[in-house]
């Protein structure tokens, strides 16, 4: 039986332009090669997990009503694109606040590994900062990192292409290349 992987993925600047502190669901706008990317990692067999950081309630930039609206219209969006997202795990305490799920910290995918049951070795993060990257490196599972420079990939898609490869064998018919 092939065993079941999960993609955790940031939402600011990984699968939406980051607007800073996002307050609108007219806001969302999908960044380059996601709506692709996403669609190559589910018919490989991915599970899609949102794990965001929302500190602009924490700021009172907005509250988690809002956050709520914006992730519903997310949700639905995304489903006329025929993807996904299993969960959506955020962080709506600031950075002084001390909680274990504002990323770097692992609380997020602890989460998710206990609400899915899965292990590392089964899953990978994508998103576009030191944050995203220090999450992974917490919870031991390989990072792919969106942006410019140095072995970071240039938009979501080709980090869907890496990801799909790192499963590369264990399933002769997926739709990766
Ligand atoms: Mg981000
Ligand atoms: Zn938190």
């Amino acid at each position: 039986m092939r065993e079941r992987k999960f993609a955790l993925l940031d939402r600011d600047g990984t699968i939406i332009v980051d607007k800073v502190y996002l307050s609108e669901p007219d806001g969302i706008e999908f960044a380059d090669g996601a709506i692709e990317g996403m669609r190559l990692l589910r018919d490989a067999g991915y599970t899609l997990l949102l794990v965001t950081n929302q500190s602009g309630i924490a700021r009172g930039y907005f509250d988690e009503a809002a956050l709520n609206r914006i992730h519903v219209r997310l949700e639905e969006l995304l489903k006329e694109q025929g993807i996904e997202l299993a969960a959506i795990y955020y962080c709506p305490h600031g950075p002084d606040d001390g909680c274990d799920c504002r990323k770097p910290a692992p609380g997020m995918i602890e989460a998710a590994m206990r609400d899915f049951g899965f292990a590392p070795g089964q899953a990978i993060v994508i998103g576009d900062s030191d944050a995203d990257m220090g999450l992974a490196e917490a919870a031991g599972l390989p990072g792919l990192r969106i942006g410019e420079g140095e072995g970071r990939f240039p938009n979501f898609l080709e980090a869907a292409r890496y990801a799909c490869r790192l499963f590369e064998g264990e399933r002769k018919d997926q739709a990766c290349m």
